[in-house]
């Protein structure tokens, strides 16, 4: 019997929030696995927010998804083919397998996933790219020390509460901005976070005011605009501004908004420094160990937030810049 393998396309490079219009919904026969590729079978695809700008043209870290290319996306499944020595049969695994059904790959880039040790959609969550992002913004670009105050924006998203889990286990006082009580409570109850700024609802200046009374020592941004523009009034001398990312930014029409206080990092001798979390790839492993123990310990708890169907997709991707999701956005397209 032959597989049929259905895909979402780009058709166009939207403008502002991506539209239904922009992708194509395809479908063909699913391919043999040539010399050296496996054939994987793929159960959940991960959402994240770096997907609309990896839909615009222009120079980026990574090239563009071409017109007419099956969106790029990281997943996760099972390998049901394979012509090569490092997978067989059976393996559970996770890469890029675009947003697709099956995915044909050489194997680069993709890795076994053990579920003795966690759920599968454990791994595309605090033990994926999102945990790995966390980490390494943290402990590398942001280093936090005991005693010092943290503030995380996007801090109930798959990046933000990790980041903030891992920053009160460095003995940081952590302070997260979220949207809505929910979110709020969450971080605070549920990941251990001292506080936390509900900006839909308070006057982020005044809260951050009230809440970081010592000053800030390390901001780890996730949303860009008045968020960061506010938070840059806040820094101590030689604090860290981590850009990780500004989902506040992302389907913009009109130009970013850029941080109007960077003169803050002038007076403060502070630092504003971005990163990408490929960057630190010779360090995944050490990282996810480091993080499993933790959760094994029950000191790091992941969030996924799964939608299924393949075919929601497009609606789906847009819950991420509307604040619809609680934890990581994950699309489940089959059962294991
Ligand atoms: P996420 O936080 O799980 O989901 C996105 C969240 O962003 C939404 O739930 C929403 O939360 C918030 N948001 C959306 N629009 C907003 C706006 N206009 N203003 C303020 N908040 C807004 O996503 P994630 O995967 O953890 O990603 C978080 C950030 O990390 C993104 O900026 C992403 O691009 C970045 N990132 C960077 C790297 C890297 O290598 N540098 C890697 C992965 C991710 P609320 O309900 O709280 O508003």
């Amino acid at each position: 019997m032959t597989l049929v393998n259905h895909q979402f396309r780009l058709a166009a490079r939207p403008v502002g929030m991506p539209k239904r219009s922009d992708w194509t919904y395809t479908e063909e026969p699913v391919g043999q696995p040539g010399p050296g590729e496996i054939l994987v079978k793929v159960l959940l695809i991960s959402l994240d927010p770096a997907m609309r700008g990896w839909m615009n043209e222009g120079r980026s870290y990574i090239a563009p998804v071409e017109l007419g290319a099956v969106m790029r996306a990281l997943g996760a499944g099972q390998v049901i083919a394979s012509n090569n020595p490092g997978f067989a049969v059976g393996d559970m695994v996770a890469g890029v397998f675009g947003v697709q059904e099956y995915a044909l790959t050489k194997g680069e880039g993709v890795m076994k996933v053990d579920l003795r040790m966690a759920p599968l959609p454990v791994y595309l969550s605090a033990l994926g790219m999102p945990g790995l992002t966390a980490y390494f913004g943290l402990l590398d670009v942001g280093q936090p020390a005991a005693g010092e105050t943290v503030v995380l924006s996007g801090a109930a998203g798959a990046v933000g509460a990790v980041a903030g889990q891992i920053a009160k286990l460095k003995g940081s006082r952590v302070i997260g901005i979220a949207g809505g009580p929910e979110k709020c409570k969450y971080i605070v109850s549920e990941c251990g976070f001292d506080a936390a700024i509900d900006y839909k609802a308070e006057d982020v200046k005044s809260a951050v005011a009230k809440h970081c009374q010592k000053g800030v020592d390390v901001y780890f941004d996730n949303v860009g605009g008045e968020i960061l523009d506010a938070l840059l009034l806040f820094l101590n001398k030689r604090a860290r501004v981590v850009i990780c990312g500004a989902i506040s930014q992302y389907n913009n029409t009109t130009p970013i908004h850029g941080p109007s206080n960077y003169l803050s990092l002038l007076v403060n001798h502070a630092r504003m420094e971005g990163f990408v979390v490929t960057d630190y790839a010779a360090r995944y492993g050490t990282a996810l160990r480091e993080m499993a123990g933790w959760m094994a310990a029950g000191k790091l708890k992941s969030r996924e937030d799964v939608v299924k169907g393949l075919e929601t997709f497009p609606d789906t991707l847009l819950k991420l810049y509307k604040g619809e999701n609680f934890g990581k956005l994950i699309l489940q397209v089959a059962e294991a």
